[in-house]
């Protein structure tokens, strides 16, 4: 049983409307919402790797996990920490070995035991100092009486003392070298033991014996009090979770394969110079569960034996970026918000519209109709400044109205740049939304994945002296010279203008962006193509998106809520989009005001909106619907 669904009452679920952003929930805040006691239970969507992790756990096998970040790769793994038996649960302790100091003895006992034997150890050395002591000051009694009555030498008898006392103090430090070093304790674990070596250098990952600067002359620590677990041997019994496991160098996995195979790895110094690694224990328990987490490249980077080892011996699973947005599933976002305000303690919990808001951030972001994303660690920074914000206003629910300004503050690097760069154009009045100019588009596109960009785009046509050119400029020259193929086979349908004695200058204004993507611009490029050919002006205050098939077919781009929010920000008015994207079109309710959203599935539509004047554009787009119409027709006739 799965367990992680959220209650509602049965004669609601039957009749939940599809629209029901809570998918038929019904709260004021989420403080109604109540949050699973168990990890597992805690985690939304990933169904695959949610029931590997419940069989890896009864079957103690290792697990490789592969996906993007923030997606629950860790959760997962410390969820498997949970489902392990704590009874199995060791304290390891590390003892003096009197026949040779640099091999100290290891032994493991059932957890909590460990405590005990290092208390009793204490009290037995507390109980033997005070022996000596008393010993001592009845040997320094007798011996001051003796050299003060007897011998009469009162410098004598100091001195005599004096030697006595350090005799003593020297010979007590040998008993407390008798306490062994408890370096793995259980006692207080409620459950087994998780350790996260993401990035850990080789002492934290494999152990470490400390440098002792005193290596002789009574001054000395011990050896075996030098020791220090690794996160292979503090998770014995438990989860041994290594994120970005390409990062970690060879010598690690090697040591990390062996301790794999064999249950037990030495503790050793780490460093060569120090006196440390003159030091090696008996070996130390390493009998953990591996859970290795990784991009995709990760898998490639990895040692090939240490993929091998655990794949032969466990699981790998792919993690779903995304999820079918189901009423639900949104239930299950419900619960997350409550889940993020409850582990966080001291957010405001947030009220039915706030997280009815958030809901609606997920399906942005999951850039795939229908669906919502799973990426939840950038979700629940969401929450996190959401909620920051209304506990600064010290609120006391978290509304809507948080929501929308943590989404403004929340910003990723891309959308800040691209409000720069929305800005610095301003100042130079590069970017134009009212008027008409021949040849000039107020294009669209993405930079990063969640912020879009005006990218206005100038085509120009001169008569060639030699074989007409595609002259563009930039990153996206490539795109230029296709997309300009592409309309080049409509145009040469209707147009009188023969475009292969022509050169086309197509210049993208201000690119210099990085990470601008260009398919969705041909539409663009096309309609100032034809603009500058046919020289009928184009309405500045219309920006466009699409992507044109050699028949004039527009076809969908990716990023068009970005994009019409972007049109928008630069103060257009009318945005043109493939009307296959139509469903993908989720923006805010203040942008729904500011722009005309225009779906089209023929670049005669987008010429229809964009080009100016009448009686020559009707006649362009009629001659281009005729045109392609049968070029339409002939092409599923062959
Ligand atoms: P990863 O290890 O994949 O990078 P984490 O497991 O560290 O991601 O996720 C970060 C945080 O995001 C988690 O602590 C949890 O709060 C939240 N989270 C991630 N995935 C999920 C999920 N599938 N369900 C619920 N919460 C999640």
């Amino acid at each position: 049983d799965l367990g992680s669904d959220v209650e509602i009452d049965a004669d609601v679920a039957e009749n939940v409307d599809e629209n029901d952003l809570l998918g038929g929930l019904r709260i004021e805040t989420t403080d109604e919402i109540p949050v699973p006691d168990r990890l597992v239970d805690q985690v939304i969507g990933q169904e695959h790797a949610r029931d590997v992790i419940m069989k890896a756990a009864k079957q103690r096998r290792h697990v490789m996990m592969i996906g993007s970040p923030g997606t629950g790769k860790s959760m997962l793994a410390k969820a498997m920490s949970e489902l392990l038996p704590r009874e199995e649960l060791q304290d390891v302790l590390v003892y003096h070995n009197p026949d040779d100091g640099n091999r100290p003895k290891v032994r493991t006992v059932p957890a909590g035991k460990g405590d005990q034997i290092v208390e009793a150890h204490k009290e037995e050395a507390r109980k033997r100092n005070q022996m000596r002591s008393f010993l001592m000051w009845i040997i320094i009694a007798v011996v001051l009486g003796y050299s003060l009555i007897i011998a009469q030498q009162v410098l004598l008898g100091i001195l005599a003392a004096g030697i006595i006392y350090l005799a003593f103090r020297y010979g007590s430090r040998g008993s407390d070298a008798m306490i062994p070093n408890l370096i793995v304790n259980n006692a207080d674990q409620k459950s087994a033991p998780f350790q996260d070596a993401t990035g850990a250098h080789a002492g934290a990952l494999l152990g470490d014996v400390r440098h002792d600067p005193f290596q002789s002359g009574g001054m000395e620590t011990p050896s075996h009090d030098r020791v220090e677990p690794g996160a292979i041997h503090k998770s014995n019994k438990g989860v041994l979770f290594v994120d970005e496991i390409n990062t970690l160098d060879v010598r690690s996995q090697q040591h990390l394969m062996t301790a794999i195979q064999e249950g037990e790895f030495s503790i050793t110094g780490q460093s060569e110079r120090s006196s440390g690694a003159m030091v090696q224990t008996e070996p130390v328990p390493t009998d953990f569960i591996m859970i290795a987490a990784g991009n995709l490249d990760a898998m490639e980077n990895m040692h090939p034996a240490l993929r091998s080892r655990i794949k032969g011996y466990g699981y790998e699973v792919y993690m779903d970026d995304t999820i079918e947005d189901t009423p639900e599933m949104r239930r299950k976002y419900a619960r997350f918000v409550a889940q993020e305000v409850t582990n966080d303690g001291r957010l405001p919990h947030f009220t039915e519209e706030a997280v009815e808001e958030l809901i609606l951030e997920a399906r942005r972001r999951a850039g795939r109709k229908g669906h919502l994303t799973l990426e939840f660690r950038n979700l629940g920074g969401l929450v996190r400044v959401a909620g920051d914000i209304a506990r600064g206003e010290n609120a006391e629910l978290t509304t809507r109205d948080h929501v929308l300004q943590a989404k403004r503050r929340a910003r990723s690097i891309e959308q800040q740049i691209a409000d720069q760069y929305i800005e610095r154009r301003k100042d130079y009045e590069l970017s134009v939304n009212d008027g008409f100019v021949t040849g000039r588009v107020n294009g669209l596109a993405v930079m990063g994945e969640d912020s879009g960009i005006m990218l206005p785009v100038m085509a120009e046509v001169t008569p060639s002296q030699g074989p007409g050119q595609v002259i563009a400029t930039g990153q996206l020259k490539e795109m230029a010279e296709e997309s300009v193929q592409n309309v080049s086979a409509i145009i040469k349908k209707f147009s009188n203008q023969d475009l292969s004695e022509m050169d086309v200058h197509v210049q993208f204004v201000q690119t210099g962006q990085q990470g601008v993507d260009g398919d969705s611009a041909s539409i663009t490029v096309a309609t100032a193509v034809i603009s500058a050919l046919e020289d009928i002006p184009i309405d500045q205050s219309v920006a466009m998106t699409g992507s044109l098939s050699v028949r004039g077919d527009v076809l969908p781009v990716g990023g068009v809520t970005h994009k019409i929010e972007a049109a928008a920000k630069a103060g257009c008015s009318t945005v043109i989009i493939p009307a296959a994207n139509e469903q993908d079109v989720m923006i805010e309710d203040e942008y729904k005001e500011m722009v005309d959203i225009i779906p089209v599935s023929h670049i005669s539509e987008v010429l229809d909106v964009a080009l100016e004047g009448e009686p020559e554009k009707d006649s362009l787009v009629d001659r281009l619907k005729s045109i392609t119409g049968s070029a339409l027709n002939k092409g599923q006739g062959v």
